[in-house]
C-alpha cells in the first residue's frame, strides 16, 4: 500500500472516530452525571507522568510460568492486574526478530527485520524516546546486553542494519537522552572509524560510568553508563545485579525533571538463553528481569504517577513446560526452535493508564498507547 493511502485510511478513519464520538456524547454525559466524583477521580489519574517500558527479549507466556513456578507463585510480574496480548510479526517476515519488534513498540510502524527505527523504505521514524526528549521529558535505556543492541538501539538509533554498531553508536550523540546503561563501550571507544565518543559525551557533560560502584556514587547530571566493553556477562557468570540497580539508579536520576520521563530497560539475555536452549540460563535472566520489574514497581507504588508496561517483543525458543513439580518449584522445559516463534506475547501494566492495555493488538499499538498516555499528539 501506499503512504498516501495509508494517510487515506487514516484520515478517514479519524473522521469515523470523530462522529462516533459526536453520536455518543449524549449518553457518556450521562455516565459522568451518574458517576459524578468517581469519573472525575479516573481522568485525574489516567495521564501519567512518567513511563516505564520494560521488555523482557523472547520472554513468552511459558517462559513467565516456568518462573512462576520455580518461585512458587510469588513472581513482581503478576502484581500488574492489567493484562493484553500483542502480536508481533513484522512488515515482511511472519516471525520478527528484535529490530523490527523493537522499532513497532518504539514508533507505531511495523518495518522490516533487522530495521531500527526506519519505515521499510529506510526512512526515519521519530521514536517515542526522541518526542518524550522534544517535549521536556527526562529519557532513559538500561540493558543487560550492549546498549547498541537491536531492543535498545531501537529507541534512539535510525539504521537500515541493526548490526552497525559504530552508526547506532553515533546515533545515541544526536538525542539528548539523559542515562543509558549498558555493555558495548567498545563501539564508542575502539571505533575502526577512529572517533573517540567517549570525548564527545564528556563535552556534553556526561559521567562516563564503567561499574556499579561508581554508579552508586552518582546523584544527579547525565549518565553514560558503558559497564563492558561488548556485552555484559550471563546473570549466572558475575553481571550481579546490574539491571535492578541501574533501574533504580536511572530512575532516581530522571524523576528529578517535574516534566516527567521515558524509560526503556531490558532483560535482554532472556532470548539468548532461548536461542541457546538452556533452560537454567533462562531461568536466571526471567528471574533477574523479574527482580528488576520489582523494583521498578515498588517505585511506581509510591510514586502513582508512573505507568509501567511489562512484555517481550516475540518469543525465543518455543518453549514449553512439559511436566513440573509445584511442592518443589521445578518445571520440566523443552524448546521447539532455535529461533524466534510467532506466538503472541503478553503485555502487563501497572499504573495510571493501565487499563488500555488489556486486550489482543498488534506491538505497534504500545507506542501509540503511550502516546496517548503522554497526552502527545502525533
Ligand atoms: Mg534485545
Ligand atoms: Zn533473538
Amino acid at each position: 500500500m501506499t503512504n498516501i493511502m495509508k494517510r487515506l485510511i487514516h484520515f478517514s478513519l479519524s473522521i469515523f472516530v470523530v462522529f462516533l464520538f459526536a453520536c455518543t456524547e449524549g449518553d457518556s454525559s450521562t455516565i459522568v452525571n451518574k458517576k459524578g466524583d468517581d469519573k472525575q477521580e479516573v481522568n485525574k489519574v489516567s495521564h501519567p507522568k512518567n513511563i516505564i517500558l520494560m521488555i523482557g527479549d523472547g520472554m513468552g507466556v511459558s517462559q513467565i510460568s516456568a518462573a512462576l513456578t520455580i518461585r512458587r507463585d510469588s513472581l513482581n510480574i503478576a502484581r500488574c492486574k492489567y493484562i493484553g496480548f500483542s502480536k508481533t510479526s513484522s512488515f515482511d517476515e511472519f516471525i520478527t526478530d528484535s529490530g523490527a519488534s523493537g522499532t513497532a513498540m518504539s514508533t507505531g510502524n511495523k518495518t522490516n527485520n533487522q530495521y531500527l527505527a526506519v519505515d521499510p523504505q529506510g526512512h526515519s521514524l521519530p521514536t517515542i524516546l526522541e518526542i518524550a526528549e522534544e517535549n521536556g521529558l527526562s529519557t532513559g535505556l538500561v540493558a543487560t546486553s550492549s546498549i547498541t543492541h537491536a531492543t535498545p538501539a531501537s529507541f534512539i538509533a535510525h539504521n537500515v542494519d541493526r548490526g552497525d554498531y559504530e552508526a547506532i553508536a553515533l546515533d545515541f550523540l544526536k538525542t539528548d537522552i539523559d542515562v543509558f546503561i549498558g555493555g558495548g563501550k567498545n563501539y564508542f571507544a575502539a571505533r575502526k572509524d577512529g572517533l573517540n565518543l567517549l570525548d564527545s559525551l564528556k563535552a556534553r557533560n556526561y559521567y562516563l560510568i564503567y561499574n556499579s560502584g561508581e554508579l552508586a556514587k552518582i546523584d544527579s547530571g547525565k549518565i553514560a553508563g558503558l559497564f563492558y566493553d561488548d556485552h555484559p556477562p550471563k546473570y549466572s557468570e558475575g553481571r550481579g545485579s546490574m539491571l535492578k540497580t541501574s533501574a533504580l539508579k536511572a530512575i532516581e536520576i530522571l524523576e528529578m525533571n517535574d516534566m516527567g520521563f521515558f524509560m526503556m530497560i531490558e532483560g535482554s539475555q532472556i532470548d539468548w538463553a532461548g536461542h541457546d536452549n538452556d533452560s537454567e540460563y533462562l531461568m536466571d535472566e526471567t528471574l533477574d528481569f523479574d527482580d528488576a520489574v520489582g523494583a521498578v514497581l515498588d517505585f511506581a507504588e509510591k510514586n502513582m504517577e508512573t505507568l509501567v508496561i511489562i512484555t517481550a517483543d516475540h518469543e525465543t525458543g518455543g518453549y514449553a513446560i512439559n511436566g513440573g513439580d509445584l511442592q518443589e518449584g521445578k518445571v520440566e522445559g523443552a524448546f521447539t526452535s532455535g529461533g524466534h516463534t510467532g506466538v503472541m506475547v503478553p503485555v502487563f501494566a501497572f499504573g495510571p493508564g493501565a487499563e488500555e492495555f488489556i486486550g489482543i493488538y498488534e506491538n505497534t499499538e504500545i507506542f501509540f498507547k503511550c502516546m496517548k498516555a503522554f497526552g502527545f499528539s502525533q
